[in-house]
């Protein structure tokens, strides 16, 4: 047995990240804005071995269920990522994030001048042309947006 199948196994309610890329745990914790102050149990691994020669990182948050844009959000930021939702001790539901046809609002377009970034409080709107390469355009000014450069609202 896994040392992470422990990890899924304790929590009572909540949200186990499984598979989150080495060294993007923070990051991911960071963008869903997971900070514990709501008095929550979080438990934080890095660099769990995964497989012979790999490592990932994994987030155990008590009383959380992801919304859509926390989704989202893994999707580009950790897209081999599972979600495990946990109620009462028990595995309820396993899934694998995947980036939908088109994100809105949560990332900020990297185009200083684009409309979006001005002071008319336009929300963004990113249609994933390509979801294999993880590339997204800008709706507004057509930019092609690197995802390892998004910024999140
Ligand atoms: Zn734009």
């Amino acid at each position: 047995m896994e040392q992470s199948d422990l990890m899924v196994r304790r929590i009572k309610e909540g949200t186990v990240i499984d598979h989150i890329d080495e060294g993007k745990g923070l990051q991911v914790l960071n963008a869903l804005q997971i900070d514990g102050k709501d008095g929550s149990l979080i438990t934080i691994a890095l660099n769990v071995p995964s497989g012979k020669f790999k490592k990932k990182d994994i987030i155990k948050v008590e009383n959380k269920f992801l919304k859509d844009d926390d989704t989202n959000k893994l999707a580009v930021m950790a897209p081999k990522a599972t979600i495990n939702m946990i109620k009462e001790y028990k595995l309820v539901e396993k899934r694998r994030v995947s980036l939908p046809n088109e994100i809105d609002r949560i990332f900020r377009c990297a185009n200083p001048d684009c409309i979006t970034n001005s002071t008319e409080h336009i929300e963004s709107v990113m249609d994933v042309i390509n979801k294999e390469g993880m590339v997204l355009k800008c709706r507004y000014c057509a930019r092609v947006l690197d995802v390892t450069e998004l910024k999140y609202n």
